[in-house]
This record gives C-alpha cells, sequence and structure tokens, in this order.
C-alpha cells in the first residue's frame, strides 16, 4: 500500500494507546502486514522492478508515495495531534518501517533481512499473488478512500 496509508493507519492505532509507544511501534507493524493483504494494484509494478522492466517507473512511484508521506506527517503534527507524539511517531514508524526494510533488502541484498522480505511478502501476496490484483488505478482509488477515511478518525 501506499507509505501514506500505513503511516495514517500506523498513527489510528496509536491514537487509541496513546501512552504505549513500544505497543504502539509493535502493532503499527502489525498494521502494515494485515492491511498489506488487501489487493491494492500495486504488483506489477514491483514485478516490473524485479524484472527490471520498469524500474524507474517504480522508483518514481516510490519516490512521489515518500514525499507524500513527509507531507502527511507533517499535515497530522501541524494540525491534528498535539499531546502524545511519542506514540504516534512511533506507530507510523512501526506502519512505514516494513516496506523500507523490503526496499533495503531489494537495494542491497542484506542476509539478514531475506527472512523478513519473504515474511512482508508472504502477507502482501497472500490474495493478490492467487486470484490476481486490482488494476493500478482501482488500487489507489481503493486506496485514497481508505486512506480519507483512516484520516477522518485521526485527532
Ligand atoms: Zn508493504
Amino acid at each position: 500500500m501506499f507509505i501514506t496509508t500505513h503511516a495514517a493507519l500506523g498513527a489510528l492505532i496509536a491514537e487509541q494507546i496513546p501512552n504505549h509507544p513500544i505497543a504502539a511501534f509493535v502493532l503499527g507493524m502489525a498494521s502494515h502486514f494485515l492491511s498489506d493483504i488487501i489487493p491494492h494494484g500495486d504488483l506489477n509494478l514491483y514485478k516490473g522492478f524485479i524484472s527490471g522492466s520498469k524500474v524507474k517507473r517504480a522508483v518514481a512511484y516510490v519516490v512521489v508515495d515518500g514525499i507524500a508521506a513527509i507531507f502527511f506527517v507533517m499535515f497530522i503534527f501541524n494540525t491534528k495531534i498535539f499531546d502524545h507524539r511519542l506514540a504516534i511517531s512511533m506507530g507510523i514508524a512501526g506502519g512505514v518501517l516494513p516496506d523500507l526494510l523490503v526496499a533495503v533488502y531489494e537495494l542491497f541484498r542484506v542476509k539478514g533481512l531475506s527472512a523478513f522480505h519473504r515474511f512482508h511478502f508472504f502477507f502482501h501476496n497472500l490474495i493478490s499473488g492467487r486470484h490476481g490484483d486490482l488494476p493500478f488505478a482501482s488500487g489507489s482509488a481503493m486506496q485514497l478512500v481508505f486512506l480519507a477515511a483512516v484520516i477522518s478518525r485521526i485527532g
């Protein structure tokens, strides 16, 4: 899913447990794997990256996605959340970290991350790998709706 979607979900979960930043981190990370199970339209993009046929497109997507996530975090920290920032930060960190670790593995093949990489894609491809993914446009549209619903519940 979008990094922003994972960040928003992590923030929302953390908000439910504002005094437990470590639990917020752990649950934020768990929310990443669980939400990735929902087919969300990026499997072909990933395959294009792996096969080498659409590397620039995949990198462009990740860059835009990352920039959007930075703006999202600035947005919620400047408009919505005022007291429990540590837990919210930890929830966001847990929410986005899996994809960053996956990226580190893709780029540098760090051996210690290979099991984590498999673990991530076990969830990510649980449905989309067997039954097919959504087209990119509908997957993105679905995520935007999901994201709007999550953001509307934060703060
Ligand atoms: Zn992921």
